[in-house]
């Protein structure tokens, strides 16, 4: 089998993508169910429809473009991202991975291979939270860990709900027919920018992804009593503010001593009412991301801030309150789709790297119905969610060859 990537096509394919968007180039924004979004997938299905793919789109919009095998009633071998754009982005986050994708199916198409098991191409709807609020809002509804009817009335900054947002844009049907039945693929396969600097700086042109971490939000809200900073003496205080900063060195000593470096946590956001010089903070809220590779360690980094949380409270005569706004499970690759990973990187010579990815992407919720991993390839200085976003051509396409050779090893 002779498998040859179309680098100059899939390039191409990639700056025409890039020009459906709401920014000035070289910025991209593309921001789900947007006349902008729509148009992008229509030129995307049209794309499918053309490698000779059978084209279906869910009520949410998540599009499965299929290759039939020749055991129509195996389980599905899929791959794919996402084509949704932050504000001000760049245009290689998630469409490396959808039209890497569709090229990799294309080359094996070429090469005359046949599947046994069906190869499906999965473009999965908002990957990123920007319009309402929820990131992978798509592959949360696939892999059921949200619900059809809290989907349906999350709403965006203009009160409209997914629900008439989705109807509007022609996905009709019912939500709660998103979710796809258990054992409905033998595989899930995410080619993705790494987002961070590591395989760049180790000059490695592949990582092979083996965990992926995920985030809890935690929501702080500290009350104190505020009043004049020159007539309010120093014994009669209960100043918000100095309450938060002893909780946010709390939540560094927490991550900084789990016993593992995979351990993070950051206070992201800080809010101070009522903002004035000469006021005592009487109010403060924090945002808290934690983030682990298990979730063991990351639930005890958790409780950690919490058991501070209440130290401080006691030892200043404050309220603390701390609201848990998500805790996603971090998730495992399959060993199995690893090793036909690294046995494709071995086939074509290119050394690879084990890895974690401390982003998270739809295939966190994948690998809740399916056997799942992930390949990396590098990007400029590690950047993403930026105009300045860059994967090399080489790379790119080392990227899709590695994938159609894996996607073939997977689906014979
Ligand atoms: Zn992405």
């Amino acid at each position: 089998m002779n498998l040859v990537i179309d680098r100059e096509r899939l390039l191409s394919e990639i700056e025409t993508l890039a020009s459906f968007s709401d920014a000035q180039p070289p910025a991209v924004t593309r921001i789900i169910f947007t006349p902008t979004d729509l148009r992008a997938r229509a030129w995307l299905k049209e794309h499918c429809e053309g490698a000779g793919l059978e084209v279906r789109q869910d009520a949410i919009g998540n599009t499965f473009a299929r290759w039939s095998g020749s055991d129509a009633a195996a389980p599905v071998v899929g791959t794919g991202s996402h084509i949704d754009a932050i504000p001000n982005a760049g245009k290689y986050d998630g469409i490396v991975g959808v039209l890497g994708g569709l090229e990799a199916i294309r080359a094996l198409r070429r090469s005359g291979f046949r599947p046994k098991h069906s190869i499906e191409l999965l473009v999965f709807t908002s990957e990123e939270p920007t319009r309402f609020g929820i990131g992978c809002l798509g592959s949360r509804l696939l892999s059921g860990t949200l619900s059809a009817d809290a989907a349906a009335k999350l709403t965006d900054g203009d009160g409209a709900s997914v629900e008439q947002v989705r109807l509007a844009a022609g996905f009709t049907g019912e939500l709660a027919e998103v979710k796809l039945a258990n054992g409905y693929y033998k595989a899930f396969l995410e080619l993705h920018i790494e987002q961070g600097p590591i395989l760049e700086r180790e000059h490695v042109p592949l990582g092979l992804v083996t965990h992926i971490a995920a985030p809890a939000t935690l929501r702080v809200s500290i009350e104190g009593s505020g009043g004049h900073a020159g007539a309010v003496l120093m014994p009669d205080r209960s100043d918000a503010l100095c309450a938060a900063a002893e909780l946010i060195l709390s939540v560094e000593n927490a991550a900084r001593n789990s016993g593992a470096t995979d351990s993070v946590a950051t206070v992201g956001t800080c809010d101070v009412f009522p903002g004035a010089v000469n006021s005592i903070p009487s109010r403060v809220r924090l945002s808290v991301d934690i983030r682990d590779t298990e979730l063991h360690r990351r639930d005890a980094v958790i409780e950690k801030i919490e058991a501070a949380s209440r130290t401080i409270l006691e030892k200043r005569g404050i309220s603390i309150r701390t609201e848990l706004l998500n805790a996603d499970p971090p998730a495992d690759c399959a060993s199995a789709i690893v090793d036909a990973l690294a046995q494709s990187c071995k086939k074509h010579g290119m050394n690879f790297l084990p890895m974690v990815s401390r982003a998270y992407h739809d295939s966190l919720f994948m690998a809740r119905i399916a056997p799942m991993a992930m390949l990396f390839i590098p990007c400029r200085n590690g950047y993403s969610h930026r105009p300045d976003e860059f994967a090399s051509p080489g790379d790119i396409a080392r990227g899709a060859l590695v994938l159609a050779e894996t996607l073939c090893r997977l689906s014979v």
